[in-house]
């Protein structure tokens, strides 16, 4: 990475996950980027790296904001965490299209190449089809309706992704949905 991050979001171009480690206790912990997000907005706390530096509690001692912070990037032989990261990327690229696409419904419709295959890669990680037909059936009565649904169903898709333990963007995500 180019020069220091702004943002947790900046860090998304980083192979790695993020170490904090208390300098009372000493007791460390790692954090998957996208659970250090959700966990951050959800207590309306800075996303700012520049903040997180100086204000992450410790997960032993939360009063205790003395910790160490510091991006641990993945070992060039972790294949395993590699394919989870490249997992996750497309996944959220294709949460990003549909919900583009969904603010677009009334006016344009769906169906258009790139939700096409959208909804193909994420049919791989999704146990039922049943939600990406909703999304499409939805999206698709938007376009001669006043109202649009699709946004309910992209939420549902959320839901499903989470229950399924893949990773999915913070903005993705409502409050009440398990991080
Ligand atoms: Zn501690």
């Amino acid at each position: 990475m180019v020069g220091q991050p702004k943002t947790l979001y900046d860090l998304r171009k980083v192979e790695g996950a993020v170490n904090v480690t208390c300098k009372a206790c000493g007791k460390a912990r790692l954090y998957d980027l996208e659970e250090l997000i959700s966990v951050r907005l959800f207590h309306r706390q800075s996303v700012d790296w520049d903040v997180v530096l100086h204000e992450m509690p410790c997960w032993h001692c939360p009063d205790r904001t003395e910790t160490r912070v510091a991006i641990v990037p993945y070992a060039a032989n972790d294949r395993t965490l590699r394919a989870r990261r490249a997992e996750t990327l497309v996944i959220n690229l294709a949460l990003t299209v549909l919900k583009q696409a969904a603010s677009r419904a009334n006016r344009d419709g769906i169906d258009t190449p790139a939700v096409r295959l959208a909804l193909r890669v994420l049919r791989q990680f999704l146990p039922d089809r049943a939600l990406l037909v909703r999304f499409w059936e939805e999206g698709q009565a938007a376009k001669s309706t006043a109202t649009n649904e699709s946004h309910f169903a992209h939420g549902w898709i959320v839901q499903a992704l989470l229950r399924g333990g893949h990773s999915v963007w913070a903005e993705f995500r409502r409050p009440g949905d398990r991080v």
